[in-house]
């Protein structure tokens, strides 16, 4: 990125003449993934701090003529990047925010030093998600190397996916669409591989559902329960009502849903207190065969048939994080296959497994699917990745982006 940065600044000073030809130097050297992907990672962009993180993938894009525009929300900062008025408009998507370092002194390499220890980049956001950043940049660089795509490619990149992801994707799809901006098709670059590069293509994601359910009671002494509401009883029998349903039997493309209790929390030391209050946690990871909104009813109805008889108060705290959804397979999907299979020798598996992502809100605006690194290492101490597997993905994103030109074009 040094000499990005020393380019940057030759062009503020030349004339048009050698302005293109260093334009030409910038445009070769983003070829290569390598260095970006370090710039990038020597940015401790720990959600929602930016630390220049954005201002490095801007460089590079306006270098490659993008028109580019920031989009900030609250405390973060967000990029939103246009080369072409046409349509189809192919888009990549990821963050530049990362997760801490945890302790700085267990990793072999410091967390935002951008080095190659052997044949590896190590560092925080080396495969979740900088390096896939970087590869998006450099395919895009080779791409426009002696082709104008018949369409338009934007980057929608944003400095809140893992943080809570409120200021981020969602409210920049939300001014993009009011400002008339559409997608054609959108290409997440999280780290989707689990043991190589090309093993896994994610087409969906589960949707996701916490709940908190509170009953409060009356405390009192054990030796007279008359005097006291014990909220156990009550908690229990919501809790089992909700864990003896079988949600569905899961689909061609997800595995069944899944109710999870991950906490009961009552908090009362003492043996002949009946206390006033008991809690319980939930997740509900779902598929397609669910709904959030529906999911609500029926806890809601369960609570309902509790509450019946109980003199206490039950009540529920339920969030949707995110619907289920899953992409349709077709000429986008095996586009995507395709090229994966031409430089890696793998099929990938078209998966809808694993946590939720900013494909989540994404997939309201455009069809969407992920693929980057290999994440076996992502959020960890250490993260790193092979260096031939940036180089590997650079080779993939630009085989996609040229069939997907040719294809829907
Ligand atoms: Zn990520």
């Amino acid at each position: 990125m040094k000499g990005q940065r020393s380019a940057k600044l030759r062009l503020a000073r030349l004339g048009d003449w050698h302005y293109v030809s260093a334009m030409t130097d910038t445009h070769t050297a983003l070829t290569n993934p390598l260095p970006l992907a370090q710039a990038l990672i020597r940015a401790p962009s720990v959600t929602p701090r930016d630390e220049g993180a954005l201002d490095t993938l801007q460089a590079a894009l306006t270098a490659l003529g993008f028109a580019c525009r920031r989009m900030p929300f609250g405390e973060v900062d967000n990029l939103y990047a246009r080369l072409g008025t046409a349509d189809p408009v192919f888009c990549f998507a990821g963050h530049t925010d990362v997760v801490p370092a945890g302790q700085e002194a267990s990793w072999s390499a410091g967390p935002f030093a951008g080095e190659v220890h052997g044949e590896a980049l190590i560092g925080r956001g080396a495969v979740d998600m900088k390096g896939a950043i970087a590869a998006f940049v450099a395919a895009t660089a080779r791409y426009l190397d002696g082709t104008k795509p018949k369409g338009s490619i934007a980057f929608l990149i944003t400095g809140d996916e893992e943080g809570p992801a409120i200021n981020g994707t969602k409210k920049m799809l939300q001014a993009l669409e009011a400002q008339g901006e559409r997608f054609s098709h959108c290409l997440v670059g999280e780290p989707t591989n689990r043991t190589v590069l090309g093993d896994m293509v994610k087409i969906g994601r589960r949707g996701s559902l916490n709940g908190v359910i509170t009953v409060t009671g009356r405390q009192g002494h054990v030796a007279y329960p008359d005097r006291a509401i014990n909220p156990i009883p009550a908690l229990m029998e919501v809790l089992r009502a909700l864990t003896a349903r079988r949600l569905d039997e899961g689909n061609a493309h997800f595995q069944p849903s899944n109710l999870e209790v991950t906490s009961v929390d009552v908090g009362n030391p003492a043996h002949n207190v009946i206390p006033g209050e008991a809690r319980a946690k939930f997740n509900i990871r779902f598929n397609t065969e669910q709904d959030g909104e529906a999911l609500k009813s029926w806890i809601g109805g369960e609570i309902a048939k509790a509450q019946q008889g109980f003199t206490g108060i039950i009540s529920a705290d339920l969030t949707v994080t995110g619907d289920a959804f899953q992409t349709p397979e077709g000429p986008f999907t095996a586009l995507l296959a395709e090229a994966i299979l031409a430089r890696t020798g793998i099929s990938p598996e078209l998966s809808t497994s694993g946590g939720t992502s900013d494909a989540r809100f994404i997939k309201d605006y455009a069809p969407v699917a992920e693929f980057g690194l290999v994440g076996a290492s992502m959020h960890q101490i250490d993260e790193q990745t092979p260096v031939a597997d940036i180089k590997v993905l650079t080779e993939i994103y630009h085989d996609i982006l040229t069939r997907y030109f040719e294809v829907f074009a």
